[in-house]
């Protein structure tokens, strides 16, 4: 049996990295167990490595069964790089080149033998591969065995005789669809064993959901793509059209853009693909057509400038962003004309069934789009994932400070008027019911005599729409239905109404966040030096015929940036740099990094133990309190204490509120409004001879904010603290 410490240095050795990702370890085990294993993971999940460093643990030699052609040849070159001994058969070889491997294969000289599916169908092959020491069979891509997957191969079904062939070895399959009925099918499909299965979330903690308006989008666009951390970027479009027009476009403004569609002869796609993976073009306009055989780690930015028809598409597309783990954001520009567009082509479709899920999938993108509650939470529980977190931290709406306000009294009139209406009914027209609309449905119903009818005048339609969003992400209404959803009162909303709690709530916003929150700006790297690096790494790679991320990934660049190592030990720690790596390409980045460290007066720094090389989310550790503080004994403003944290500017000074009132001696002195703004708002403090800061805005006016006078109490407390408590 291989140890676990064991583990961890083949995996330094071989793949240059301190640790294995959430599961790899654990589907490595039970392979080496020889179980047959199932393993559901997101794109980036880090899936390959999990038989990748297996079959060097082994005896013999690995097969992998892959559909994807054009990845086949970039997997094996990022495997020799490594120094293992790996290679492919498929079509795009001549036959001498086929019978070469074959020879390396029974010679026993190759760990990995890549092959694609229609190869098992010849049976010649299989006599060949019955001359192997077959230790292992992976399968990627497994869904493709599955008629309900969406990509279903009729090869894969050869990969039953497989099974038959070896009834010994054991079998990995692996994919990024973790639906019920496709995980079941692939397991039946492939005849696995008491197999075991991992699942991990499916969440991309390092991917930004970000949304805007689609108004003056050209503009917004290409100010995004030219800062150089947002490349390389992939935009998808609607139509092929659109895709060369705004192609061309953006190389109009100096921006060097490629389209990509189906209606493009095969030979400029291919090349138009390649010189995207090669760091030639930065930038691809495609249609969905776009980014099936795309394995390249490094994308910063997909942008989806027209409505994508659905969450599948829109969670597929958006996941070919930050496959290395790195922070990569992902844009999407909503306008309810794209979603018209969209049911223009859904009312010519001529099967009714196929019709109606079009309409529905739709309908639930549009909600998605909608939203003024965590995007990443409606996205991973639309796909069947639990989420607990209140705030990622990582979506527009969760990255947009919202003011907070009292709920309590709109909320009591939305619950009563729910449940008045009789439960059957969405929120539009229960939202008419309050605010007193006149509509022919309304006097229908009779529901103008309802004691709630007019009751919340005051409140704008889309403002009830987002408290009801809200109310129904709290869990107090419910939704039923999915192209008439009516809600409902829930347990706790009952008990909300006859409890006497408070509730507050994120204030309503006038429409979409209007900008786009800087996120994932990790600076804290040398730009500069990671821009000589890429170039460095682009020549090598270019000298040995591989793409750029073979060489090395971006991780293990910016992990260059930041700690300049200056000789082969500390270079051997970063992260993505193992032995061969090391001996083949360390002289040479080490002699880049050397001359400008000497150039710009840089000292190696020190790199952490163990560090790991993907971000993570911000860490929930410790109380809510004791981290807003120690931002603030940080010196960090508080607009950046809130955004690093996710909550609203509001919350943070509430915390701060709380630790002063606490008896925490927080040095509040710049955070004052200046003397003569400060006199006026203590006065107002004295006139109104109370704490609660509502009488004393009344009498200031308009041109002092709430959080001044929240900074103002506070001193007061810190310079007379007996009475000051704030209710
Ligand atoms: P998937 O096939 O699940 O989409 P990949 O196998 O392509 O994912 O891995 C995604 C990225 O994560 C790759 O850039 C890979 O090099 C990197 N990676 C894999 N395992 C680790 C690890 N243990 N530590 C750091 N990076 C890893
Ligand atoms: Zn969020």
């Amino acid at each position: 049996m291989v140890s676990a410490s064991q583990l961890l240095t083949q995996l330094k050795t071989h793949f240059g990295y301190d640790e294995f990702l959430p599961l790899q370890q654990e589907v490595i085990t039970s392979v080496l167990a020889k179980k047959d294993t199932l393993v559901l993971m997101p794109t980036g999940g880090g899936k390959s490595l999990c038989y990748q460093l297996t079959s060097l643990c082994m005896d013999g030699i690995t097969l992998v069964v892959s559909p994807l052609i054009a990845l086949m040849k970039d997997q094996v070159d990022a495997l020799k790089a490594n120094g293992i001994a790996a290679a492919f058969i498929n079509s795009t070889l001549s036959p001498a080149a086929i019978a070469q491997v074959q020879t390396q294969a029974k010679q026993d000289r190759l760990k990995l033998l890549y092959l694609a599916p229609e190869r098992l169908a010849l049976s010649g092959f299989r006599d060949f591969l019955r001359t192997l020491n077959v230790s292992l069979i992976a399968v990627d891509e497994a869904h493709c065995i599955s008629e309900w997957g969406h990509e279903f191969r009729p090869d894969y079904a050869n990969l039953k005789i497989l099974r038959r062939d070896f009834p010994a070895v054991p079998v990995i399959a692996l994919t990024a669809t973790a639906t019920e009925t496709v995980r079941q099918d692939i397991v039946l499909q492939l005849g696995l064993r008491q197999s075991q299965t991992f699942l991990s979330s499916f969440n991309r903690p390092n991917l930004a959901y970000l949304m805007r308006p689609k108004s003056a989008a050209f503009n917004a666009l290409s100010a995004l793509l030219q800062n150089p951390q947002n490349r390389p970027a992939i935009i998808y479009c609607f139509s092929r059209k659109s895709t060369e027009a705004l192609a061309a476009d953006l190389s109009a403004q100096g921006l060097k853009a490629l389209p990509y569609h189906a209606g493009l002869d095969l030979a400029v796609r291919n090349q138009t693909q390649e010189k995207f993976i090669r760091d030639e073009i930065p930038i691809i306009v495609a249609t969905i057509a776009f980014g099936m055989g795309i394995d390249k780690p490094d994308v910063r930015l997909v942008v989806h400038y027209d409505l994508p028809k659905s969450l599948e598409s829109y969670y597929q597309e958006t996941g070919r962003a930050g496959r290395d783990g790195l922070p990569s954001q992902c844009l999407l520009f909503y306008s309810y004309g794209d979603k018209i567009k969209q049911d223009f082509f859904i009312d010519r479709m001529e099967n009714a069934t196929e019709q109606q899920t079009a309409r529905q999938k739709l309908a639930q993108m549009i909600d998605f789009c909608e939203l003024h509650t965590c995007r990443r939470r409606f996205l991973l529980e639309y796909f069947g994932e639990e989420w607990k977190q209140e705030n990622c931290g990582n979506c527009d709406v969760c990255l947009t400070p919202k003011e907070e306000f009292d709920a309590t009294e709109i909320t009591q009139k939305i619950l009563s008027a729910v449940i008045r209406t009789g439960e059957r009914f969405g929120m539009s027209h229960v939202g008419g019911v309050l605010r007193g609309a006149q509509t022919e449905r309304i006097h229908s119903l009779g529901h103008d005599q309802l004691t709630v009818y007019g009751i919340a005048r005051d409140t704008t339609e889309p403002e009830l729409k987002q408290i009801a969003g809200l109310l129904l992400a709290r869990g107090l209404l419910a939704k039923t239905g999915q192209q008439y959803p009516t809600l409902a009162v829930t347990q706790a909303g009952r008990a909300f109404l006859r409890g006497k709690e408070k509730l507050t709530l994120a204030k309503p916003v006038a429409s979409a966040p209007a900008s786009v929150p800087a996120t994932g700006d990790d600076s804290a790297y040398d730009q500069a030096l990671f821009e000589q690096l890429r170039l460095l790494r682009k020549q090598l790679a270019d000298a040995s015929g591989v793409p750029p991320f073979v060489v090395f990934g971006d991780v293990t660049l910016r992990q260059m940036a930041t700690y300049f190592p200056l000789s082969p030990e500390t270079l051997a720690r970063i992260s993505g740099v193992g032995a061969i790596k090391l001996e083949q390409f360390g002289p040479e980045f080490l002699s880049c990094i050397r001359s400008y460290a000497a150039e710009h007066g840089l000292q190696e720094q020190p790199i952490p133990a163990r560090r790991r090389d993907r971000i993570r989310t911000t860490p929930r550790t410790g109380s809510t309190l004791e981290e807003t503080k120690s931002l603030f004994l940080q010196k960090l403003p508080i607009s950046q204490i809130a955004s690093r944290r996710g909550l609203a500017e509001s919350t943070i000074v509430g915390h701060l509120e709380r630790l002063v009132m606490a008896g925490e001696p927080l040095d509040l002195s710049d955070l004052m409004p200046p003397p003569e703004r400060l006199a006026k708002i203590e006065e107002a403090f004295k006139t109104t001879g109370e704490l609660a800061l509502v009488p004393v805005l009344a009498l200031l006016g308009e041109e002092f904010t709430f959080q001044e006078l929240h900074m103002v109490r506070m001193y007061l407390h810190q310079h007379n603290p007996e009475p000051a408590r704030p209710n």
